[in-house]
């Protein structure tokens, strides 16, 4: 909770800001990938992931946060990276790392994905043709990298291309840091969501071609999922492709395919792409905790990573969009929950006992309050940081605890569920507004004020005269629901969850009002697959998870109890009117 108002996406958005701002290594320009708080003094650590990923990443943030708080706050930031992405484009179009002692001058497959992720949001928010050019050429390389078979299939056969000779292996000279050592067609999946963005914010064919290329190839021939949607397990001795069964590379591969399908009207990609998703969804809490791998041999690490759950809010919300209404519920309870509760706003319980000095690739200076604002790498399902001893961070220092606490690439997902949440809450519909999730918010259509957890209300006053539709939270008896115009209760007509009134009036005030329950369950994780499992008892009122008992260790979770039941004392925040909203 953020206060006694409810549940509120701008504070978080707002916070977000200073996490960026302070992630950036004043000498080099580099964010930082890592953030350690269990360490003393906690600290951030740069390695490979930092050159070309983060840096695509963070912009990816920014641009977001910006049109959604309407502040130029990160506006410096988001230029300065912007300039670094593109002078490592080299003249064979691909963005390079620079050699440093933390990485190797290579253009990873990966990394390609990362930078047009943020340069693929700065053409979205506005024309950037410097942007665009970038795209361009690195579209055309990769394009001639990939193996295609006809126009509906290509794979990338390579991890990476370094000195002109593209790589079919990292092999022990160049092995970056976390990358998988082989090509993993899944891992390289993550291409087809900026693709597709792309494609859309240019009008150009040739990404939106290998996009869905890479998508046929996935999903009919890589054998990446199970024909049950499962993701795919290693086998026994496959340790260079560690990627398989990594929750994210699989969730946001299929979120990209699942929007692309929806564009192109494909049908079979997007129910492909709905059984992986529900297969997944089935793997985790049904308020948005999954855990990072799954299937991964013996060592399924009981952490969650922002990205995966964001992955999952992404897709919810693609397949809401093509009718599955239910994922609107689905979409609800992630951002209101995980997303939400992984980002990082009390620092009050960072132990930090003494001062060491910065070195090349780590940064000890005022680490908690630049770390606010982040999201977590590792969350459990009770705490920002997961209990769960992982066998690998033990080993790596007895004297410390090197769990990874926030990723730079989480933060920048939680940045991007913050907008997609904000952004789909109220769309345009022919003739007027939806509004598809309770989210209090402001635009040039209509004000939104939500009063959950405290209330099952939401008020609507409309900017310009049209129909207005409402999806009532919750799936309640329709009897259970009461919708008042201007003061008045009306009689109003359903579609699925949707309550419809027509003809409205600019500045007409509709009110609904709907039961939210409250309920305790126990939830079990780690008792599918993993070695572990933990019982939880969680406590829901309505859509929002209030209460998870046992509480966590460092950064208890759900700590929303008294607030939510409680009567809200200000009017819910709604924010700026965007000056120039984009679908996400
Ligand atoms: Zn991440």
């Amino acid at each position: 909770m953020t206060g006694s108002h409810g549940l509120d996406l701008f504070g978080p958005a707002r916070l977000a800001f200073n996490y960026f701002l302070g992630h950036v290594d004043r000498r080099t320009g580099r964010p930082f990938m890592w953030t350690y708080l269990l360490t003393d003094p906690p600290k951030l650590a740069h390695d490979a992931w930092d050159t070309v990923e983060e840096l695509g990443r963070y912009l990816e943030a920014l641009v977001p946060l910006r049109v959604m708080t309407a502040s130029d706050e990160g506006r410096d930031l988001e230029l300065a990276l912007r300039d670094k992405l593109v002078a490592q484009q080299k003249e064979d179009g691909l963005i390079y790392r620079p050699q440093t002692s933390y990485s190797a001058h290579v253009a990873d497959v990966y990394d390609q994905g990362s930078a047009m992720l943020g340069l693929a949001a700065c053409c979205l928010a506005a024309d950037d043709p410097v942007c665009a050019e970038a795209i361009d050429r690195d579209v055309a390389t990769l394009s001639e990298l990939a193996r295609w078979d006809g126009d509906d299939y290509a794979r990338f056969d390579h991890v990476a291309v370094q000195d002109g000779r593209p790589l079919a292996r990292y092999d022990g000279q160049v092995l970056e840091t976390d990358n998988p050592e082989a090509p993993d067609a899944v891992w390289l999946g993550r291409l087809i969501r900026p693709l597709f963005q792309y494609a859309r914010a240019s009008g150009r064919e040739e990404p939106l071609v290998l996009a869905r290329a890479l998508s046929r190839d996935i999903a009919l021939r890589s054998g990446g999922y199970g024909e049950d949607g499962s993701f795919s397990r290693a086998r026994e001795g496959e340790d260079a492709v560690w990627t398989v069964g990594h929750f994210h590379s699989r969730t946001n591969t299929v979120a990209g395919i699942l929007r692309l399908a929806r564009h192109t009207g494909d049908d079979d990609l997007l129910e492909w792409g709905e059984r992986v998703f529900r297969w997944a969804l089935a793997h985790g809490t049904r308020f948005g905790w999954y855990p990072e791998f799954i299937g991964r041999r013996d060592i399924e690490t009981e952490g969650c990573e922002t990205c995966g759950v964001v992955d999952m809010l992404d897709a919810a919300i693609a397949l809401a969009k093509s009718g599955r209404d239910d994922c609107w519920e689905i979409a609800d309870r992630i951002w209101r929950n995980q997303v939400l509760e992984n980002q990082l706003r009390d620092i009050s319980w960072v132990r930090s006992t003494r001062t060491l000095p910065d070195t090349e690739t780590e940064s000890f200076d005022g680490v908690p309050e630049r770390a606010r604002g982040g999201f977590a790498g590792w969350s459990g399902p009770n705490d920002l940081i997961s209990d769960f001893r992982d066998p690998y961070f033990s080993a790596l220092d007895p004297t410390q605890d090197h769990r990874r606490s926030l990723m730079g690439c989480c933060a920048s997902s939680g940045a991007k569920g913050l907008y997609l949440a904000w952004h789909e809450a109220l769309t345009s519909t022919e003739g007027g507004v939806s509004v598809n999730l309770p989210v209090s918010r402001d635009s040039d259509k209509a004000t939104v004020r939500c009063r959950e957890p405290n209330e099952g209300r939401l008020e609507i006053t409309m900017k310009h005269p049209g129909n207005l539709t409402v999806r009532v939270p919750g799936g309640p008896d329709r009897a259970d629901v009461t919708v008042e115009r201007d003061g008045t209760p009306v009689d109003v007509s359903w579609r699925g969850d949707f309550v419809e009134l027509a003809g409205l009036d600019a500045g007409a005030r509709v009110v609904v009002r709907y039961p939210l329950e409250e309920h305790t369950e126990t939830v079990t994780v780690g008792g599918r697959d993993f070695t572990t499992p933990v019982d939880y008892r969680v406590t829901w009122r309505g859509n929002t998870v209030i209460a998870v008992d046992p509480p966590g260790r460092h950064c208890p979770l759900y700590r929303r109890e008294t607030d939510a039941r409680n009567a809200p004392a200000a009017e819910p925040p709604v924010g700026p009117v965007p000056p120039n909203e984009f679908d996400y």
